[in-house]
């Protein structure tokens, strides 16, 4: 027997995709599996995009580039930045890397050691607590509900933090509620960090361009100003222009972590692919026209789930602002039903057609979680199946 390491042995593989190879299991068996389990768009990355890559192929740029990512793209970074977000950088405090999770990896090894803590609140994206038990450090979970709409209160961030605290992590929109939080629940959670000054914060900003409301979009930087220097803001190509398999995330922050970031990911992967390097530059580069179409979609396709599940008995149906997710309340059918937790409950839904995340892949027992990029045709037969299953 090989003896792995503690590390290693402290997490666990990725729950969604258990989700996805069981859906499959069952249709290589022949059943009939509609998918609600998809945490990309269905949508295809758009066509301008494609031919700045190929054009790179083309002209030969395909060896090592700097290990934070090509100044072109630094520079789109942070003519992004400044254009979306208000917030101003320079290139020594941008880092690119591979995807979204390892701009969080590389910000836990760079920061974390052994017995410091880092505030997760639920329902969090899941791979969160795993990175951070990776870094030999300790994931302080906050609970909610959805009667707090699944944000924290400035009391319940005020109760977790402790002198070991190093990080608080919010991703908003977030995945899976689906909810953004306003600029004054920001501000009331700023004054509380205020009060802690050796508490970072990163800042998801993942799912920015998928929302459903007219507002500007706001993170803790810009309800916070003052607080800029200890924020780390995450964000990416991947959801935004549907380019999650280019592998292509960003952040920015104090330039001593951005440095040790960069040493991590020195000594880890290199640069990220250079051809998706210059993908992901004509993606910032090319404004939002090409994403308009993917995110009305998402809107419509949101007011559709929404009104289907609002109609079910026994489901808490609850808005989302924004994502293409929906994590709809589920304990009354479970309990109708007899089914002892979520997991039950998606096990009970596979058989019944639909693929779902059990909400307690995110720490969240008893509601469920439907991706919604996914078409029209099976977002109606998958709420069909529910429907039958719960009415049956
Ligand atoms: N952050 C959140 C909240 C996500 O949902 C995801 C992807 O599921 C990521 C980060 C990572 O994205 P990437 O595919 O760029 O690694």
């Amino acid at each position: 027997d090989i003896r792995l390491s503690r590390r290693v042995n402290a997490v666990r593989p990725s729950p969604t995709l258990a989700v996805t190879a069981r859906a499959q299991q069952l249709r290589r068996a022949g059943k009939d599996i509609v998918s609600l389990g998809a945490g990309e768009p269905d949508f295809d990355t758009p066509e301008y995009i494609k031919e700045a890559a190929i054009a790179a192929i083309h002209r030969g740029f395909t060896k090592y580039t700097a290990v934070g990512g090509t100044p072109e793209l630094k520079a789109a970074i942070i003519g992004k930045f400044a254009h979306d977000n208000h917030l101003s950088y320079h290139p020594d405090e941008i880092l690119v890397s591979v995807g979204g999770k390892q701009s969080f990896f590389n910000l836990c090894q760079a920061l974390l050691d052994a017995g410091d803590e880092v505030i997760i609140p639920v329902p969090y994206w899941v791979s969160y607590p795993d990175i951070v038990l990776l870094a030999e450090a300790r994931p302080v979970i906050i609970d909610t509900d959805a009667s707090q709409r699944f944000k924290i209160s400035p009391e319940q961030l005020e109760e977790a933090i402790t002198p070991s605290t190093r990080l608080l992590v919010i991703n908003s929109p977030s995945n899976p509620s689906g909810v953004a939080y306003s600029r004054p629940e920001l501000e009331a959670l700023g004054e509380v960090l205020r009060r802690h000054p050796h508490v970072l914060i990163a800042s998801d900003d993942m799912y920015e361009k998928i929302r459903f409301y007219e507002e500007d979009f706001v993170n803790i930087a810009n309800a916070c100003p003052d607080l800029t220097p200890r924020c780390i803001i995450m964000n990416g190509v991947s959801k935004a222009y549907a380019m999650t398999g280019w592998r292509i995330g960003y952040c920015a922050g104090p330039k001593a972590l951005i440095t040790a970031m960069n040493t991590v990911q020195s000594q880890s992967t290199s640069n990220p692919t250079s051809i998706a390097q210059v993908a992901a530059q004509a993606a910032l580069e090319g404004g939002d026209s090409a994403i308009h179409e993917m995110v009305h979609a998402f809107k419509r396709r949101h007011q559709y789930v929404y009104d289907r599940l609002q109609a079910l008995p026994g489901v808490a149906a609850m808005p989302s602002d924004g994502t293409f997710y929906s994590f709809p309340g589920f304990r009354e059918v479970m309990a109708a039903k007899g089914l002892r937790d979520d997991l039950a409950l998606a096990e009970a839904l596979l058989e019944a057609g639909v693929a779902v995340v059990p909400g307690s892949a995110f720490g969240t027992p008893g509601h469920i979680r439907l991706s919604f990029a996914t078409s029209d045709k099976n977002l109606e037969m998958a709420l069909d199946r529910i429907s039958a299953f719960i009415n049956a």
